[in-house]
């Protein structure tokens, strides 16, 4: 296969030494990319590989679902989806660890006649062809979701979105980053990054490390690791629990969004069910009124749903900022990096993020994006 030439991997002198703390999505992502172009990484993590939200997340990629009514947040989602395809390609080139990408499309469900209107309005959006929107009727949606819930009015296609499996594209992107000699370091906790003349510190329980300059990645928990205090007070834990269930009978394809859920279908016949949002702090159980909830939302768009098969039940705390737009970039001082509180778009913004910091890293480059300080 020919590779492109972007995607060649060009070494450069690893005079950069960076740590950085957290091996979510974002963080493996970081570090695969700053590996990439040459930098010496070593990666802390308190937990095993995405053990914080990046676990529970549904691996949705859907920017005009998200972000619909434009501003900050619909500009940097547009952005993060269109760097997918580059980034999964140069992962894959390196790291052999299968993921499941797909580009097939969501389908937002009317329910009703309001809904419809409302789903309507936006294919008259400035963005509706680069986004591929479609309105489907009723019939042409039972065409192509056989189980959908016979009330349904019709749907709204988004051609372009897609989804990602957010463990098995972190393992590859954490395996690739190796392979270009980064280090991880899991199940051990920062305690401290402190900032010294020879450098930044890292402290752990066992030994400090010291390193040019540290990206801090560690989603909700960030504010806590934060030594210039820039994120304190602005990201705070939402809970979100999702189900999975299993019903390869249904043939699902596309992943489906309703008014109390949404639905991602995987290869093998399971089903994401998400997702809570809730407002309890750092309390990362999962509830038998979230799992409630779910089913019957679950069963009001896709009655057969009943006789699923149970699978398990997770949940994750996204890192929630007041905007709801990731803090990026340095801020105070150009050592210390911020790329945290992506909410609920963690996945989404990955490769961007990662390239943005990258891009600074390597080339001083300050993203309109940024927003640390
Ligand atoms: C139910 C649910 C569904 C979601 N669905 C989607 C979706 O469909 N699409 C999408 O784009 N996004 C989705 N999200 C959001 C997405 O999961 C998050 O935005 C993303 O995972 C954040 O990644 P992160 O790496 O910043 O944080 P995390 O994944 O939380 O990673 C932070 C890491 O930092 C580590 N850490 C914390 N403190 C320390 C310390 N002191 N030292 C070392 N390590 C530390 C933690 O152990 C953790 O591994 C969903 C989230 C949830 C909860």
């Amino acid at each position: 296969m020919d590779v492109p030439a972007s995607d060649i991997i060009v070494p450069v002198a690893p005079t950069e030494r960076i740590a950085v703390v957290g091996a979510g999505i974002i963080g493996c992502a970081i570090a695969f990319e700053l590996s990439r172009r040459g930098a010496a990484v070593s990666v802390f993590d308190g937990r095993s590989l995405g053990g914080g939200a990046t676990q529970a997340s549904a691996g949705i990629l859907a920017p005009y679902i998200e972000a619909h009514e434009g501003g900050p947040l619909f500009e940097l989602t547009v952005r993060g989806l269109s760097a997918y395809d580059r980034f999964v390609r140069q992962l894959r080139a390196v790291s052999p660890i299968p993921f499941e990408y797909g580009r097939p499309g969501t389908l937002e469900i009317a329910e009703d006649a309001g809904r419809a209107r409302e789903l309507r309005a936006r294919l008259s959006a400035r963005w509706a062809a680069s986004a591929g929107l479609e309105w489907l009727d009723a019939e042409r949606l039972e065409a192509l979701v056989r189980c959908i819930h016979t009330g349904a009015v019709g749907a709204l296609l988004c051609a372009v979105h897609g989804y990602v499996a957010a463990g098995p594209f972190i393992a590859a992107m954490a395996d690739a980053a190796q392979r270009l000699g980064a280090r991880f370091h899991l199940g051990t906790a920062v305690t401290g990054v402190d900032l010294e003349s020879s450098g930044v510190c890292v402290d752990t329980a066992g030994e400090s490390t010291t390193a040019d300059r540290v990206v801090l990645c560690a989603g909700s928990w960030t504010p806590a690791i934060d030594p210039l205090r820039q994120t304190a007070d602005r990201i705070r834990p939402v809970r979100g629990q999702l189900v999975r269930l299993s019903a390869p009978e249904l043939r699902l394809r596309h992943v489906l969004w309703g008014r109390s859920c949404y639905i991602v279908p995987w290869h093998d016949g399971t089903l994401l069910v998400g997702a809570t949002s809730e407002d309890v702090g750092f309390d990362e159980r999962t509830t038998a009124e979230g799992v409630r909830g779910l089913l019957t939302a679950a069963e009001g768009l896709i009655p057969d749903l009943r006789s699923a098969t149970f699978v398990d039940v997770r949940a994750g705390l996204r890192p929630a900022t007041v905007d709801e737009l990731p803090i990026l970039g340095p801020a105070g001082d150009p050592r210390i990096i911020y790329a945290a509180g992506h909410y609920r778009n963690g996945v989404l913004l990955a490769p961007f993020t990662a390239q943005l910091i990258s891009n600074y890293v390597f080339d001083s480059v300050i993203d309109p994006a940024f927003s640390a300080t």
